[in-house]
């Protein structure tokens, strides 16, 4: 898809806040510090639009950016970081369960992965969550400039068999650095979006 216009337009942390018109959505979950937000500076063509780096201690919150004026990609709290106190952590799932059990609008999720590691027990943990929720999961293996050519099909493979994953479910190699990827995963994205 070609991004035309983007703009953060709606900011929350519940139902309230999100928003009303109807327009379908596709979410961005990922452990912090996965690329999420590099992910989708790049695929909305902006430099700085998504924040990068979370920074712990803020209020973690669900941001909708518009696009084109007729989808919105939704910026999920990361999960998993380490300093994070056991309350925020409770908060955020709360957030996610009521923003997953729903949100009529939401089409389908990206789960962002680090390619140069096997998902974690919070990769497996979200994962598993969305799937028995019954959404359609895109995965996208960010930071795939880190690795050499040969490694990535090798890494594919682990997150492959580590998810579990069926030979039909869709794995992307991306990289916010070097923007490979980008086309693959909008084209993947456009088959939940009205024609
Ligand atoms: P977030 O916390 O998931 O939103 O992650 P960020 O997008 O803030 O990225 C975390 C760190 O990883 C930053 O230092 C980024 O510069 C770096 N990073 C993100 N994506 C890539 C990528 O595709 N390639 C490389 N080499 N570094 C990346």
């Amino acid at each position: 898809m070609k991004v035309k216009q983007c703009d953060l337009k709606y900011i929350g942390t519940n139902f309230s806040h999100y928003p009303m018109d109807g327009k379908p959505e596709i979410a961005f979950a990922g452990k912090s510090n996965v690329g999420k937000s590099t992910l989708i500076n790049a695929i909305l063509g902006r430099k700085a639009l998504a924040r990068t780096s979370s920074q712990p201690g803020k209020t973690r919150t669900i941001n909708f950016y518009g696009v084109n004026d007729m989808m919105y990609v939704v910026d999920l709290p990361g999960y998993g970081y380490a300093k994070v106190p056991k309350s925020e952590v409770a908060k955020w799932g709360q957030m996610m369960e009521e923003y997953l059990t729903r949100r009529e609008e939401l089409r389908a999720i990206i789960l962002l992965i680090d390619i140069r590691h096997e998902p974690g027990k919070n990769d497996i943990m979200m994962y598993d969550w969305l799937k028995h929720f019954g959404f359609d999961i895109i995965i996208a293996a960010t930071k795939s400039d880190k690795l050499n050519r040969s490694q990535i099909p090798k890494q594919l493979a682990v997150i492959r068999k580590t998810l579990k994953l069926q030979p039909q479910d869709v794995l992307i190699p991306f990289s916010g650095e070097k923007k490979t990827g980008v086309e693959e995963l909008w084209a993947e994205i456009e088959k939940f979006l009205p024609g």
